[in-house]
Parts: C-alpha cells; structure tokens; sequence
C-alpha cells in the first residue's frame, strides 16, 4: 500500500539550523554538531550547525511523510538525521541550485512542485516568499502549504502546530 499521508519538504538551514540566531548564544534545547558534508564550500572549517533532539520525535508525529529539501540533500541522513533521531528519509536530488529563475522563484520551488506531482505537500523553508506561494497555486494541482520559518528561530511550537493542523485537514479531504 502506498503511503497516502502528505508530503513535508524539510529545509535544513533555517527550519532546524536556526543560523542565523545570536552567533554567541546558542538557543536553548539545542546542540552543537560540526558538520563537514561534501558540498560544504570551506572543507577545512567545519560548518557549525545547531539542531533541536525533540525535533525528530516532533516532525515524525506530524503526519507527513517527510523528505529532506535541503542543499545538503543525502548527506542530511549523515549528519542531521542522528542528531535528531530521525531514520533515513529521501532527499531530494536537485538538478541544479542556486540558480536564478526566470519568473523569480525560489531556485527550488519548480523542482519540488514537480517531485510532488500533484499530491499535496508542505514545505518548511526560511526563503520562502510570496511569488513561491503565487507560483505554486497556479501550477500544483493538489493541496500545498509554502511555510517560512525565521532563521533566527528556527521551528517554534507554533509551526508544529500549524503543520499537524494542516497535515489532519488533508487526511481528512
Ligand atoms: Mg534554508
């Protein structure tokens, strides 16, 4: 049997890497991880990297099938994934990043609106904007939650909410 639950598009760098918090005080519930993943652009410096444990057990509860959409694609299992006691999960494959686009949408959003291929998703990222959540409604055929997070902050109690919120409307439609 397929697995029917929504989509989560998990961004790395943001959601769970609240990056750009305080660079001294690391939040609180939060532990340090140096990180060293292939596609990091200074291998001799380990990229600093904070991450939340009860953030695995709280995203695996939400209802999704959930599927890293990160720049750090595979290697999310490798590093992040331990850390927050999250099992192996797809990644998405980027055909390119960072790129421009020439409607000015996220260099993303085209490629996850295409990997969900009409089935509803969600998608947790802290660049999000308003063209990405324009683009989407006029080309995804199904359901689709486009949610920033600050970077600051990474993923506050409130978005949990907001997601299994959303994730339960979908089951139900
Ligand atoms: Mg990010």
């Amino acid at each position: 049997m397929t697995d029917q639950r929504p989509i989560l598009f998990l961004d790395v760098d943001g959601p769970l890497n609240p990056w750009r918090a305080a660079p001294h005080r690391r939040p609180d519930g939060y532990t340090t991880l140096r990180a060293r993943p292939t596609g990091w652009e200074r291998p001799r410096r380990a990229l600093r990297v904070w991450l939340n444990p009860d953030h695995g057990p709280l995203l695996l509860d939400l209802g999704f099938r959930l599927v890293w959409a990160t720049t750090w694609k595979a290697e999310a299992n490798t590093w992040i994934a331990p850390v927050l006691g999250l099992p192996e999960l797809p990644a998405v494959d980027w055909p390119q990043m960072h790129h421009l686009d020439p409607e000015g949408v996220h260099w993303k959003t085209r490629h996850l609106v295409a990997t969900a291929a009409g089935r509803p998703f969600a998608w947790v990222d802290d660049e999000i904007g308003p063209t990405d959540r324009d683009w989407t409604a006029r080309h995804h055929k199904g359901h689709a939650l486009l949610h920033r997070v600050d970077p600051a902050k990474g993923l506050l109690p409130d978005d949990f909410t907001l997601l299994r919120n959303w994730a339960s409307t979908q089951a139900e439609s």
